[in-house]
């Protein structure tokens, strides 16, 4: 006798169950409501719109097109950003470094061997983070190595890697530094000076908490216009998607109009909210809401304290053996709150986010799912 199941709302109402995930995130009702239009790809008011956006990345970032900064975005997901950025960038006699410590770290290797671009690997364990000294080692050895690149928030655990301190390292050794941000760009300030970023890769749906649609790459001018004639890719080819914006302020193909009109909205809530400072706060509360929560129930977290980011957390499985994530996945989800699967080899895992447009109330009100599931199923953490 199966019981009834009550089904996840789909109804774009504010009942929508809330996202406790790396992305798609809980946007605002507001952000929702801003892609209630249509807009003309072609029409100057649109460009207007693409143009300004552009801008407002840049100022978010904090730096400017007059040192030398450009904002491009690019149609597809964060996956698409990163790929471009090795697609357009590296040259034939090139070679990358790639740092990983996790999924999206290995994502980049795995970019690289399908655009068949020479590359090394300097691996630390998913609770360990990217070895600067190493980096050194591997750059000072390897003249060939013309590229690094780095995850900040390797989102597959939750772990921060120093991204500035590799960078110091990077510049050092004359190479071009490369970071994916997706998951921590507008949640950390991140700085783009002398050890910074050459290229900075993030998307429309992560800490912007923008919808899915297009990812953006900020980076120095000059770096790119180095690249001309290296693209391996048509649609993925940064270079002429600037070269685009600049002819006549639009994408080169279908952009996804409407994800940009929530995007634009999603930095005025942005701006609102304090930028990247206030942002940061609220999820560092919603954060220390969540592990206080969590370690009253029992749970323990997968990463040490010290390099824990306040985007994602990985909790370790509850030692009952009547406990599967299945079935724990299921009640809390019924109860309105979407929990993530765990990605790491080493250990059983489950993950929670607390980015996106989440409180430190719906902070609470996930741990008090998650104790009520737990108590359905008999099991004390
Ligand atoms: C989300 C994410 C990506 C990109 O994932 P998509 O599904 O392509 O948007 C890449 N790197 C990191 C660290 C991420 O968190």
């Amino acid at each position: 006798m199966n019981a009834p199941q009550r089904s996840v709302p789909v109804l774009p109402s504010s009942r929508d169950a809330l996202l406790f995930t790396p992305g798609p995130l809980t946007t605002s009702l507001s952000v929702k409501q801003a892609m209630l239009h249509d807009a003309g790809s072609w029409h100057w008011e649109f460009n207007d719109r693409v143009r300004s956006i552009r801008e407002r990345l840049l100022a978010v970032a904090g730096v400017q097109r007059t040192d030398g900064w450009e904002a491009i975005l690019l149609q597809g997901s964060g996956t698409f950003g990163v790929e471009s950025v090795f697609q357009t960038c590296v040259p034939h006699e090139g070679r990358v470094a790639v740092l990983s410590n996790g999924a999206y770290g290995e994502r980049m290797v795995l970019m690289l061997q399908h655009a068949r671009i020479p590359h090394v690997v300097l691996r630390t364990p998913e609770d360990t983070p990217n070895d600067p000294a190493a980096l050194d080692t591997a750059l000072a050895a390897d003249p060939t190595i013309t590229h690094v690149a780095a995850v900040h928030c390797e989102t597959t655990t939750g772990i921060l890697n120093d991204i500035a301190a590799l960078g110091a390292v990077v510049r050092r050794h004359g190479r071009v530094y490369v970071v994916d941000a997706m998951s921590s760009f507008g949640a950390y300030p991140i700085a783009f000076g002398d050890s910074g970023p050459d290229f900075l890769i993030s998307s429309a749906n992560k800490c912007i908490e923008g919808v899915p649609g297009f990812s953006f790459v900020l980076c120095r001018r000059s770096r790119l216009l180095e690249c001309e004639g290296r693209a391996r890719s048509l649609s993925m080819n940064l270079l002429d998607q600037l070269k685009g914006f600049e002819k006549n302020g639009q994408f080169r193909y279908t952009p996804p109009t409407h994800a940009l009109l929530a995007f634009e909205q999603a930095l005025n809530e942005l701006d609102l909210e304090g930028g990247i400072t206030g942002r940061a706060d609220r999820y560092r509360r919603n954060h220390r809401a969540l592990l206080e929560g969590m370690q009253r129930l029992g749970f323990r977290s997968y990463l040490p304290a010290g390099v824990q980011s306040h985007i994602i957390t990985s909790f370790l499985f509850p030692a009952d053996p009547r406990f599967t994530f299945a079935e724990f996945y299921r009640r809390v989800a019924e109860r309105g709150f979407i929990l993530y699967p765990g990605k790491i080899s080493q250990a059983d895992t489950f993950r929670i986010g607390n980015i996106g447009r989440l409180f430190e109330a719906d902070m609470r009100a996930v741990v008090t799912a998650i104790a009520e599931a737990l108590d359905e199923m008999g099991i004390r953490p």
